[in-house]
């Protein structure tokens, strides 16, 4: 037993991922290949071509450390966003860049806010940091309101967590709450754009105007590399100098930097997996028979009611369907779930067995 393992850790709750495949398979006997995964918001044809190809080109040479500090994957982020590669930082996933930016800015004792229900893969690396978090309930459509935040704010708030679009709700920050935060608050605004490859705006140009904004992206999402682990932030160059401090050397791997390049590069491939996402969300989003709220992401927020989210859940997972029961997200009901948009085949049999579950009776 490590006696000396730090008090905040200990009381720390591990974070639980979203059912994966194997564990349906095993539990309800059912074949891999009729599984839909359509819980962790992945892409659903994988990624691009272009990407694999370089995946395996870079296959042999793993036994050589990758360049430090990943510059050529800044570079070629650089020129895909038009902004100058010193405002660029790399990590292993966004969840990398938040653990960096946490070590950068959190002293014991001081706080981050969250508006909830949110992603809060951040709480957990701000409480490992010695660090505390705050939450604001957003109103009845998720949207945040500067007035409860700065109530909530203040002298150890060193970070404002706003996920845009929201990871779960799918909704995004407006460019004037984000403004008004920035101008205000005498913190970072950490802003999660990991979905934005789906969402009609970006808030990117807000950090010409604030010092005090990050812009965090990923190749996990639209760009189909989950498994590579590879995240990236656009923040003030005085950040980024700090920031490469911190992190340890060779973070992103050899591959991830080839692939994401490949990834970056093949603009007919995001343009379709972009295309094909949108016409999903608007399908479940027609389809579905509950409750279901507009998304910019890649996934639907539905409100099952008057059925319990956990029971929809394992419903659909005995007939092969993995969705995400968000009751486990802090600030969510137990009637909310999240629903990945997946291939088109997919999208018609998770709304098949919503019709079917909502129409027989005895459930209700
Ligand atoms: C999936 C997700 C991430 C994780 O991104 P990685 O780059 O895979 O670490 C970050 N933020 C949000 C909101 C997400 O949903």
């Amino acid at each position: 037993m490590p006696l000396s393992v730090r008090e905040c850790i200990r009381e720390l709750r591990e974070y639980i991922p979203g059912k994966n495949i194997e564990e349906v398979v095993e539990k309800y006997g059912i074949p891999p290949e009729k599984v839909a995964k359509l819980a962790s918001n992945e892409n659903p044809i994988g990624p691009s071509p272009k990407a694999i190809e370089a995946i395996i080109r870079t296959a042999g040479s793993v036994h050589i450390y990758p360049e430090k500090g990943g510059w050529k994957l800044r570079e070629a982020i650089s020129e895909y966003l038009e902004v100058p590669p010193e405002t660029i930082i790399l990590g292993n996933g966004v969840d990398g860049v938040i653990e960096g930016l946490m070590k950068l800015f959190i002293e014991p004792g001081d706080n981050v806010i969250f508006p909830i229900p949110t992603f809060l893969g951040a709480e957990l690396l701000a409480v490992a940091s010695g660090g505390r978090t705050k939450y604001v309930m957003r109103d009845e459509n998720f949207e945040i309101s500067p007035d409860d935040i700065f109530e909530a704010v203040d002298e150890r708030t060193k970070m404002i967590y706003l996920c845009t679009p929201n990871n779960p709700t799918g909704n995004v920050v407006e460019e004037r709450v984000a403004r008004e935060l920035a101008e205000e608050i005498d913190a970072l605004i950490l802003l999660d754009e990991a979905y934005v490859e789906f969402a009609d705006s970006s808030l990117l140009h807000l950090i010409e105007e604030y010092e005090n904004v990050v812009i965090m992206r990923t190749f996990s999402k639209a760009f189909g590399l989950a498994g590579l682990r590879c995240g990236y932030a656009i923040c003030s160059p005085e950040i980024r100098k700090e920031y490469d401090k911190v992190i340890p050397p060779f973070d992103v791997n050899r591959v991830a930097i080839e692939a994401a390049i490949a990834a970056l590069k093949d603009k007919e491939f995001i343009k379709m997996v972009i295309e094909l996402v949108r016409e999903g969300r608007e399908f479940l989003r027609k389809d579905v028979p509950f409750k279901t709220y507009p998304s910019q992401a890649n996934f639907v927020f539905v409100d099952v009611s008057p059925f319990k989210s956990s029971f929809i859940t394992e419903e659909l997972m005995k007939r092969g369907i993995i969705i995400r029961d968000c009751s486990s997200f802090t600030g969510a009901k137990d009637t909310h779930i999240r629903i990945t948009v997946g291939k088109m085949e997919d999208n018609l049999r998770v709304v098949e067995e919503l019709k079917k579950l909502k129409e027989s009776d005895g459930f209700n």
